[in-house]
């Protein structure tokens, strides 16, 4: 043990003296002191990221994509390009790992190219999977990554969360590994909510959203800011972040859309005589519209050209139609009719779906546009009445949601009860409420049940 003349104990490692200031940590055999122990952190953390974070995990675009195939239904555009965007990120970060993203040209050595990250845009409607893809891809990549709101961002000064706390939660999920933050990824939604509609005067401007894309495109261009490592407001370490390699991905609905693709890919017939356009008769689909979208349909939306630029890859999610939404609520991982069944086999009942019911939920949720999103409160109040009685009532075997025929309700849906001593109950199921105005149609149905 390490002891000055005083007789007080010194730190092992730097050899500095225990006083009411520098208190120090004692171990069987020496001494610790708070500035050590936090260069040793420092340390170990940095052995993490090497051994764990990066060099195992070069996933290949397929198995990137495979992996996304088991929870999101569809979206297989914005599947591959995700798969192939993170993977180069993966790429880069590996080369840079071992010392520079200049790499020699493949046959020639005279030339050097510098790999620059290519942050992406998803455009699509609000409900088909655009901040599911992230957060899917987020629990199989190994860097840290979060995910804001526009719609919450405001310029520095101003009430709310500025551009630099999503470093600071960047920080965070890398758990205040600095090297590890400035390789992570940056998902920001509702993108489209920060501009400005219409590309009309400056009396229409967004001055404080195009405040926040300035912001923004700083933050993308690549910058360094200095945040404070721990929540404590005051003391708390300071380090600097470097942005030029985090990933940037931007996701919004920019509602109208395809309709703004539609008018530039055939001007309206304004022409006469021999000029006016030729009527081809021929229906072009969503998805050949959205194929063609260009970054300055997205000008339209008041995103700043120099926000856009910095967003080589776009990319767009489809609207869900019946069929897809069906197959969302039974073949994902975890698709709800499993997450229901699971809860019902917890207390030994069987529940089962049949195909038109699951067709009559999806239809509604069609009707409802709000996209694959409405699903979960719809099977939540559909459900609810049968979860409340089936703790009380132990003998229930089996129960399945189905088509009813004879009923006047809007969804035409109930379940039928099976018992263990062969008794049949079935009970026409409520509307769900819709999603904004939640009391104008629950509780018409659950009038009408029948017992068996
Ligand atoms: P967006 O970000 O595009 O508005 P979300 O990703 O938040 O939509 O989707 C809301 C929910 O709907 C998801 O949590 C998921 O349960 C479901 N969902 C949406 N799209 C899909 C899809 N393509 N495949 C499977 N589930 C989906």
């Amino acid at each position: 043990m390490t002891e000055t003349d005083s007789g007080n104990p010194t730190c092992s490692f730097c050899g500095i003296e225990k006083s009411p200031q520098t208190p120090l940590i004692a171990g069987n055999n020496g001494h610790i002191c708070e500035q050590c122990v936090k260069l040793a952190y420092q340390v170990v953390s940095s052995w993490g990221r090497r051994g764990t974070r990066i060099e195992p995990e070069l996933k290949t675009p397929q198995a990137i994509k495979d992996f996304l195939d088991d929870y999101i239904i569809g979206q297989n555009e914005a599947k591959k390009t995700l798969s192939v965007a993170v993977y180069n990120h993966y790429l880069r970060l590996k080369f840079q790992d071992q010392g520079d993203t200049r790499l020699p040209l493949a046959g020639t050595d005279a030339l050097a190219v510098e790999l620059e990250k290519s942050n992406i845009i998803m455009a699509g409607p609000s409900g088909t999977g655009k901040t599911l893809l992230v957060k899917t891809l987020a629990r199989i990549i190994g860097v840290p990554f979060v995910i804001g709101d526009a719609t919450t961002l405001t310029q520095a000064g101003y009430v709310g969360e500025d551009v630099d706390t999503l470093l600071k939660r960047l920080l965070e999920a890398a758990e205040g590994d600095v090297q590890a933050a400035q390789w992570g990824i940056v998902y920001i939604d509702e993108i489209d909510k920060i501009a400005s509609r219409g590309s009309g005067g400056a009396s229409t401007r967004d001055v404080s959203g195009e405040g926040v894309q300035q912001a923004l495109l700083k933050m993308v261009e690549g910058t360094e800011v200095r945040i404070s490592k721990s929540g404590r407001r005051e003391g708390g370490e300071e380090v600097t972040l470097n942005t030029q390699n985090i990933l940037f991905i931007v996701g919004g609905a920019f509602p109208g859309l395809t309709g703004l693709i539609s008018k530039r890919l055939a001007p309206p017939k304004t022409g006469i005589g021999f000029s006016a356009p030729i009527e081809t008769g021929e229906e072009i689909t969503n998805e050949q519209l959205l194929a063609a979208l260009q970054p300055d349909d997205l000008l339209q939306f008041g995103l700043i050209p120099e926000f856009i630029g910095r967003f080589p890859i776009i990319t767009f999610l489809q609207d869900l139609d019946v069929d897809s939404l069906k197959r969302i609520l039974q073949e994902p991982k975890n698709a709800l009719t499993k997450q229901y069944k699971q809860l019902f086999a917890f207390q030994n009942v069987e529940l089962d779906f049949t195909g038109d019911a699951l067709t009559c939920i999806a239809e509604e949720a069609v009707k409802r546009g709000t996209g694959a999103r409405g699903l979960r409160g719809m099977m939540e109040s559909l459900l609810l009445s049968t979860m409340f009685d089936l703790p009380s009532q132990t003998d229930i075997r089996r129960c399945v949601v189905e088509a009813a025929d004879n009923n006047d309700t809007g969804l035409r849906l109930q379940v039928r009860e099976e018992f263990s001593d062969g008794r049949i109950r079935e009970e026409a199921l409520p509307v769900p409420p819709l999603p904004d105005n939640g009391d104008n149609n629950q509780g018409v149905a659950t009038e009408t049940s029948v017992a068996g």
